[in-house]
């Protein structure tokens, strides 16, 4: 189990911007150089009792890229976006699953058209860069990413990616994350009785805000959807325990597997969406786009749903 507190090695760029963070939190209704929560005592005593609370976290305005497992040959780019406010912040992992170009390839592109109103926008497009190269799901050597959360820093390659992933959400006061993956068949088309077919689909950890903004999101979309086997549907099964077949297989190949063990224990390694296990508070959508469609069709649809919700969250201005 990934142990608190996490790495803030990485926080001197946080840091640097704090004088920036304090005036953009108090520049709402109040009037400039208004001193309204100032401490009148003086004692350590009272102070202590009025301890003001922390400054809200803040992303400094602009961009950054970082290498993740850097100096392996798994590294991998992460870009940071920020905008200087206090706010939602979205992270987004594409290629997690070597063989979802529509997942990592809608990633990148949401690099080119994504840029933070408020809060912060991360982007990892390319999580198991290994896999995406050759065009594997993964590899036995490597790891499956989507089954390693938290991580573990000496473990298997994507386990060590997995514990970067979740140290950098932590540091960065992650509190929604999009995981963009593919699924080979539509959703609505699964059979009664049959083994999963995830596309058009978004799942969530079972929490709010996470539940309600997913299907709002859907809703959203699927209002501008004109086709209707594009529609999405809104997958929760977590920890059911006594879903439909499907939900309690073990997946071997393809993506279906993650969601049941994620409904594990604390100390087991689950799919992201058991990272709110580690990361309390955290929000995360496993979004599963149909194969059937075309590969340009398949990254819109992961822009389009990733945009909703950076919409909904405030990170993109209406
Ligand atoms: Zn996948």
């Amino acid at each position: 189990m990934l142990g608190r507190p996490l790495s803030r090695r990485r926080f001197l760029a946080g840091l640097a911007a704090l004088p920036f963070a304090i005036q953009a939190a108090c520049s709402g209704d109040d009037a400039p150089g208004a001193v309204t929560d100032a401490p009148v005592a003086k004692d350590v005593a009272s102070e202590a009792r009025a301890a003001p609370p922390p400054p809200p976290f803040v992303v400094p305005e602009g961009e950054e890229r970082r290498t993740l497992m850097a100096g392996t040959p798994q590294e991998t780019d992460l870009y940071i976006f920020g905008s200087g406010k206090p706010g939602n912040v979205l992270m987004v992992l594409g290629g997690v699953h070597g063989n979802e170009p529509g997942g990592w390839f809608g990633a990148e592109r949401l690099l080119d058209s994504l840029r933070p109103a408020t809060g912060a926008f991360l982007v990892v497009p390319y999580a198991n860069r290994l896999a995406t190269r050759d065009f594997v799901r993964t590899t036995p050597e490597l790891g499956d990413l989507n089954r390693l959360y938290p991580g573990d820093p000496i473990g298997l390659p994507m386990a060590r990616m997995a514990y970067e992933i979740t140290e950098t959400a932590s540091e960065f006061h992650v509190n929604h994350l999009i995981d963009m993956h593919e699924s080979w068949a539509f959703y609505n088309d699964r059979p009664q009785n049959g083994t999963a077919f995830l596309g058009q689909t978004i799942g969530t950890n079972v929490a709010e805000p996470a539940v309600t903004l997913a299907q709002e999101v859907i809703e959203a979309v699927n209002s501008r959807i004109l086709a209707s086997r594009e529609e999405f549907f809104y997958r929760n099964r977590i920890g059911s325990g006594n879903g439909p077949p499907e939900s309690r297989r073990q997946e071997s190949s393809s993506d279906q597997g993650g969601i049941r063990q994620a409904a594990g224990g604390s100390g087991v390694s689950s799919s992201s969406l058991g990272l709110p296990r580690a990361l309390p508070g955290l929000s995360v959508y496993l979004v599963e786009m149909g194969q059937q469609q075309t590969l340009e069709r398949r990254i819109a649809l992961h822009v389009e749903v990733a945009e909703e919700l950076a919409r909904r969250i405030g990170i993109l201005s209406a």
